[in-house]
């Protein structure tokens, strides 16, 4: 079978998955969305007995069909290799009442890592694949983790840049420095004066720019998106989650068929869209929980049908979350409505001019497998603290807000089902938030002790990103105002 795409607004059909993943985004600024789910072929008995590649190979080949087996092997033998800093790539650990899925032993030790170890492959496979010879230009907004996973995924790979606006305060000082001192004669780092938000409509605004394109296209360059809007991204968080049920019926933890839960630390709604995608192929799961931080636009949506991003902007101890517009989220918009891309169209525009939309009760009703809930930052500080007291397991501030928010739903719902939570960052990344949560406010604790006593405190081995960053020196230092970002695009190709 080969499987289409088409945009959510319509303007683009019957594109092909490696054309969907080089164009990142639809020309109507929709995302691409497959025309129907493909189920998975061979029994979770049978995949229980599979290696994360093997399993990756068995989903991908769902989605990606216009690529060959050949292609795709060498594609996932590439992207999870020992870049990770174990075997099984995803372990999975129980700890307390639920099973967290370590999504975190790449190379830059957040979840980014499982889809941007493998996106520059599929890329530059789709760009052959589709005789482009025009160098791709990746252009990426982050909330702190996907800017540094995806250059350290395209650094020095032939026929691509790429360039990455964060916003200035608000990624943590780990994941700042992890940007500023990579590598790679390819890779442009900018700080932008604005919140993540600012940076991603920047970067969907030149995308939809269709004189910046003509400009590109004649200096040979065109843009691509690393963001978690490419379906490249999402494809391969899917795999995860299929291998983590077939882990748990392997283990017997689970009776083939039992359902689970899933629940997952939630900012752009990539990754629990992922889980979904798991679901839609025929992965037992009962609910997603969706878990914000106090930037709760997602448990209000999910609570009362209206998506409201009309609101301050917190700055929290979770910064990867920090967001307000979650575009992913357009996808499930989609779905709900029955895959009209007109309505579609329709509530992504209010967005933009009245910043906010309202669902119908039937699009609600077409989400009741999603369940919102939020932590503030005492409650993930707490749950932190609380696991760390009765396990040794430490979490970082991205999981602790699943795990505050797996506990409450657990007791009000009365829901025992087993549930698998996304871990989605070492706490490594965030260690100074973390050893506060543990020991209390640590006012005269910089960011690298707080590392040597996470190490002390935990016992776990300091990763290699983390040591890296230590003595590195820093190549970045571009700013630029949220109104410049263009002119900065310009200017580091060399296009004016
Ligand atoms: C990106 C990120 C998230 C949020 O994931 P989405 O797919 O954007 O919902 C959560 N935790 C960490 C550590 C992240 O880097």
């Amino acid at each position: 079978m080969n499987l289409l795409y088409q945009s959510t607004r319509g303007k683009e059909t019957g594109v092909t998955a490696s054309q969907a993943i080089l164009k990142g985004i639809a020309s109507d600024s929709g995302l691409f969305m497959p025309t129907q789910f493909p189920k998975l072929e061979i029994p979770m008995s049978q995949l229980a007995g599979k290696s994360y590649h093997e399993t990756a190979y068995e989903v991908m080949r769902l989605f990606l069909t216009d690529y060959t087996e050949e292609e795709l092997k060498y594609c996932i033998a590439n992207a999870y290799d020992d870049k990770f800093d174990t075997k099984e790539i995803v372990p999975l650990v129980k700890a307390d009442n639920a099973y967290y899925l370590e999504l975190f032993h790449g190379n830059t030790i957040a979840f980014k890592d499982m889809a941007l170890s493998i996106l520059p492959y599929l890329m530059v496979t789709a760009a052959r694949k589709n005789h482009v010879d025009s160098e791709i230009v990746i252009l990426t907004a982050t909330s702190g983790d996907t800017g540094k996973a995806a250059m350290a995924g395209f650094a020095d790979v032939p026929g691509t840049r790429i360039i990455v606006f964060y916003p200035k305060d608000g990624v943590s000082r780990v994941q700042e420095l992890q940007m500023v001192t990579q590598k790679g004669d390819n890779t442009s780092v900018v700080a932008i004066h604005g919140n993540f938000d600012d940076a991603q409509t920047g970067v969907k605004k030149m995308f939809a720019d269709q004189e910046l394109a003509a400009e590109l296209a004649a200096k040979g360059f065109q843009f691509s998106s690393a963001n978690s809007i490419n379906i490249g991204r999402l494809v391969p968080q899917v795999v995860y989650y299929v291998y983590a049920y077939a882990k748990l019926l392997k283990e017997g933890e689970i009776k083939d068929g039992e359902q689970i839960n899933v629940t997952v630390p939630t900012g752009n709604f990539g990754n629990i869209l992922a889980a979904y995608f798991a679901k839609q192929i025929g992965v037992p799961i009962k609910t997603l929980i969706c878990a914000s931080n106090d930037n709760k636009v997602l448990y209000d949506f999910f609570r009362s049908g209206i998506y409201d991003r009309k609101r301050e902007f917190i700055l929290t101890s979770s910064p990867s979350m920090d967001i307000l517009i979650s575009s992913n989220l357009e996808r499930l918009i989609y779905l709900s409505t029955g895959c009209n891309a007109g309505e579609t169209a329709k509530f992504m525009e209010q967005l933009t001019s009245t910043g906010e939309y309202t669902i119908t009760e039937k699009m609600k009703a077409r989400m009741a497998d999603f369940y919102g809930g939020f932590a503030t930052q005492a409650q993930d500080a707490e749950a932190i603290r609380s696991l760390y007291e009765k396990t040794g397991y430490v979490m970082d501030t991205h999981t602790g807000v699943a795990s505050a928010v797996y506990n409450r739903y657990r007791k009000e719902e009365q829901d025992e089902t087993k549930t698998v939570i996304a871990s989605t960052a070492s706490p490594y990344k965030f260690s100074k938030s973390v050893m506060e949560a543990i020991k209390g406010s640590l006012p005269d604790l910089d960011e690298f002790k707080a590392i040597d006593l996470l190490h002390e405190t935990s016992g776990t081995a300091i990763p290699q990103a983390v040591e890296e960053i230590r003595n590195a020196r820093i190549r970045h230092n571009l700013e630029c105002d949220i109104d410049q970002m263009k002119d900065t695009v310009v200017k580091i190709l060399g296009i004016s």
